[in-house]
């Protein structure tokens, strides 16, 4: 089965502009985490079906797509229905998470999973690469990038597990603090590193 290094780290740290870089420079599948969590939900699926039903038909579009926005402030408003979400929702993303790193072609496959602490799926991975820098970049990266204010972001991060917590799980890390020239040099020790260990398996 094939070789599958964890990717994480909090909101703004780099994961999409670091796993882009494998991607593009060195071909590695990249699966990702939140694409799922999306697809999960398509209209059609089962667990849009199950979430109109216990969330009633307002929980949908005029377009018949799931209405995220409304349905983070109810499931923020209330902690059974969060469980209730969860219970149905991370099974399904654990299972394509799967589906999808077996079928990858490449050295070795790169799950991204911003979660990954949060919800303690290190199981999934044979190894973990965490993306880090210091808060008030990832401050400054997520509040230009998402155009909204400080103190939105501060509030995402300080749900997210700290850098600490990440740092303890991690098999290597990816100091992001300086510019993407940089960042290139280190996916590519990074690279290498894992396709002789792949090849090595
Ligand atoms: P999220 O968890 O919020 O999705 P992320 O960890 O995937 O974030 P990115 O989207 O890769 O983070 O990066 C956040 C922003 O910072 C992006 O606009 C990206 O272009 C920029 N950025 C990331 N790394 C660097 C860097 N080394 N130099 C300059 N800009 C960077």
């Amino acid at each position: 089965s094939n070789f599958i290094v964890g990717l994480t780290g909090g909101i703004g740290s780099g994961k999409t502009t670091v796993s882009d870089l494998f991607k593009e420079h060195y071909g590695i599948e990249v699966v990702d985490a939140d694409v799922i969590a999306r697809e999960v939900v398509q209209p059609g699926s089962k667990a849009l079906a199950a979430i109109r039903d216990k969330f009633g038909a307002s929980i949908l579009s005029q377009e018949g797509t799931l209405d995220r926005a409304q349905l983070r402030t109810r499931v923020f408003a209330d902690p059974a229905l969060k469980t209730w979400l969860n219970e149905l929702l991370h099974p399904l993303i654990r299972e394509q998470m799967q589906i999808q790193c077996q079928q990858a072609k490449s050295d070795y496959v790169l799950l991204s999973i911003p979660l990954l602490v949060e919800n303690q799926l290190q199981h999934l991975t044979d190894r973990i690469l965490v993306v880090d820098c210091p808060e008030a970049i990832q401050l400054q990266r997520a509040t230009s990038r998402d155009g909204v204010g400080e103190a939105q972001i501060k509030s995402i991060m300080q749900s997210q597990a700290s850098r600490e917590q990440r740092l303890a799980i991690a098999d290597d890390v990816i100091v992001n603090d300086t510019d993407k020239p940089h960042l290139l040099t280190k996916v590519q020790t990074l690279h290498n590193k894992y396709k002789a260990i792949a090849q090595s398996i």
